[in-house]
């Protein structure tokens, strides 16, 4: 799991946890606009979008590959 090449320009690992983070925004935007959350799905959602940040975080201090 660990390939620890330094700086290696347009991380595929940074690429994906970005992705995901954004995904997961987009899902919960459209299923608010779609049928609305309730208070617990807006937390879930927003607990998970936390979660895939601090991963982006965490790779980009591990890996060195942050912008
Ligand atoms: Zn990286």
């Amino acid at each position: 799991m660990n390939d620890l090449r330094s700086r290696v320009p347009g991380c595929i690992e940074h690429e994906r946890l970005e992705f995901d983070l954004l995904e997961l925004r987009t899902r919960g935007q459209y299923l608010q606009r779609l049928r609305g959350l309730t208070r617990q799905e807006q937390a879930e959602w927003d607990r998970r979008e936390r979660a895939a940040l601090a991963r982006l975080v965490d790779h980009e201090m591990e890996h060195g590959c942050g912008r």
